[in-house]
């Protein structure tokens, strides 16, 4: 089975967090397409028969995109026994319409905030889903008001020189298999490392053997085996220096994520 499966309905974002793993702040604004998407699901839905663990309907911000609503009944009708989640800031949420809130009830999508600790109206947001029968959870999971602040810095290495293979052994964010474009990769890294080369004119390089083309792979168990092994894009990466320290905002340097 695959455990998950991200996918962006935006790449821009209304928070802007210092080394952000999906490069958001340096994204321009991306509006996934519905029709994109539900072509998209179709196939994944032929090749896998529905083996998918969760989906997770995510960004940059989820719900900027002015349609979000749409997309739950594409996702719930191809995936039936998948646990489908929106990942958000929360931002939005509690200005969220009753069409939104019954639709998460009635697709059964859950919700999960990313808690930053930042001065952000969660108890509304609560409530609302409270009241209309929806899940609601947090996706930090510090114990205290301190580590809850703390944020993870991913350090990439420009000129690629790492061992690919020990790079992704030591990577904490593998296997989260993110689908764009009709191709899943094995991390968000890779799926939108496009926003960080155009913003900084940097080339890490893509190539056809960091991906699998869904409507080209010939089955699904020869795509479960690609995702839980290194692609030559690892040797980007240094996951051994990854930095843990407080949230601020990107100041989109480069410094934040090499
Ligand atoms: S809220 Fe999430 S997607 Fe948006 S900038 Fe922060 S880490 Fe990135
Ligand atoms: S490219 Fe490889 S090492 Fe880098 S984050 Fe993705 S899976 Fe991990």
């Amino acid at each position: 089975m695959l455990q998950k499966v991200d996918i962006h309905l935006t790449d821009h974002c209304n928070l802007n967090c210092k080394g952000c793993t999906h490069f958001s702040p340096l994204a321009e604004k991306f509006f996934l397409d519905i029709d994109d998407f539900e072509r998209d699901l179709t196939r994944l839905s032929e090749l896998s028969k529905g083996d998918v663990g969760e989906m997770f309907l995510l960004g940059g911000e989820p719900l900027l995109h002015p349609e979000i609503v749409d997309f739950f009944p594409i996702a719930r009708n191809l995936f039936p026994n998948t646990k489908l989640v929106v990942i958000t800031n929360g931002i939005l949420l509690p200005q969220q319409d009753e069409r939104f809130w019954k639709a998460c009830k009635r697709y059964n999508i859950q919700l999960w905030v990313s808690d930053y600790t930042l001065n952000i109206d969660y108890k509304s947001a609560e409530a609302k889903a409270r009241e209309h029968g929806v899940f609601l959870g947090y996706t930090s999971v510090a114990k205290d008001e301190q580590n809850r602040k703390l944020w993870t810095k991913y350090k990439l290495d420009l000129e690629g020189k790492q061992y690919w293979v020990n790079s992704f052994r030591r990577c904490a964010i593998k296997n989260c298999a993110t689908l764009k474009k009709g191709k899943l990769y094995t991390c968000c890294t890779l799926a939108h490392i496009e926003h960080f080369n155009k913003y900084f004119g940097t080339n890490l390089e893509i190539s056809e053997f960091d991906y699998v083309d869904i409507y080209k792979a010939d089955s699904w168990e020869s795509v479960l085996n690609a995702m839980v092994k290194p692609v030559p894009f690892c040797r980007y990466c240094k996951p051994g220096e990854f930095e843990r320290c407080f949230w601020e905002p990107s100041k989109k340097e480069i410094s934040e994520w090499s």
